[in-house]
């Protein structure tokens, strides 16, 4: 059963007069196991998929199913459990608690689940020492690089053990070199764990990393590549 189904789907905002056609019919399946990147000119619609995909927002026309669950008439407060349970996001701010340690920041999407609290810290010191940050467990945000605190928020991502984790743009504030690594660490998480991703980027690196390249425009898909 695949992760995500997003099956004909439109998303039309309404800007006081004015009305934009964000996503227009737009077709996409997404396998467990799949690395997806969204490609495409700044506007074309890659941040609305990626939002709809994760059930961040609502589509206008069609449906998206996520792992089975149709989304179209979810209940708000079906959706958010949704979110939560089966969807590890990942910001290009990073937006980590600045107050709080690595682990800290790690643990907090299950801070106040049911998860046994010592349970809890191994799974997210396991999750540092996999993204590479085993010697930065309680240093805060502020002590860490950009490319460290992206690592945090990846491991944080994945805390829930999430379906499927999206990132919308998580190199953009990286230099190219981190942004690589980055990127190289989602695909080893892929490979190694089996994380279905999604990813938006303008880095066309991204090529080596994904199995799969979709490329938007103007609303719709208008290229697929695979590798
Ligand atoms: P991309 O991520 O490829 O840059 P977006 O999905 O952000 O594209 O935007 C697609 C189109 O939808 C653009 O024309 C954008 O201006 C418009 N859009 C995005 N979000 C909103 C919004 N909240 N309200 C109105 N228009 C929006
Ligand atoms: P709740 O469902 O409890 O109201 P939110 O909807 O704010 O919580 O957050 C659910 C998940 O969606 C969180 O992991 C959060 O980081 C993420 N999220 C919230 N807003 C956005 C956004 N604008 N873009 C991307 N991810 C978001």
């Amino acid at each position: 059963i695949p992760v995500v189904q997003v099956q004909d789907c439109w998303k039309i905002y309404k800007l006081g007069g004015e009305i934009v056609r964000a996503l227009k019919g737009v077709n996409l399946t997404i396998q467990p196991g799949e690395f997806i990147c969204l490609m495409g000119p700044s506007g074309s619609g890659k941040s609305t998929l990626l939002h709809l995909s994760a059930g961040l927002d609502r589509m206008t026309k069609g449906d998206i199913l996520i792992d089975g669950v149709s989304l179209r008439q979810l209940p708000e407060a079906h959706l958010s459990a949704l979110r939560h349970e089966k969807i590890g996001f990942i910001f290009q701010s990073y937006n980590l608690i600045p107050a709080l340690s690595a682990v800290e920041n790690v643990e907090l999407p299950l801070m106040f689940s049911a998860v046994n609290s010592k349970k809890l810290r191994q799974r997210a010191m396991q999750l540092l020492e996999r993204v590479g940050l085993g010697d930065r467990l309680h240093h805060k945000p502020a002590q860490l690089s950009g490319g460290q605190q992206q690592r945090v928020s990846i491991a944080r991502s994945l805390v829930s053990n999430p379906s499927l984790v999206v990132a919308d743009e998580p190199t953009a504030n990286l230099d190219r070199q981190t942004g690589q690594e980055i990127l190289e660490l989602l695909r080893e998480l892929n490979t190694n764990f089996g994380v279905t991703i999604l990813v938006s980027t303008h880095d066309p690196n991204v090529a080596k990393y994904a199995n799969r390249i979709i490329h938007l425009s103007d609303g719709q898909i208008v290229q697929e590549v695979k590798s």
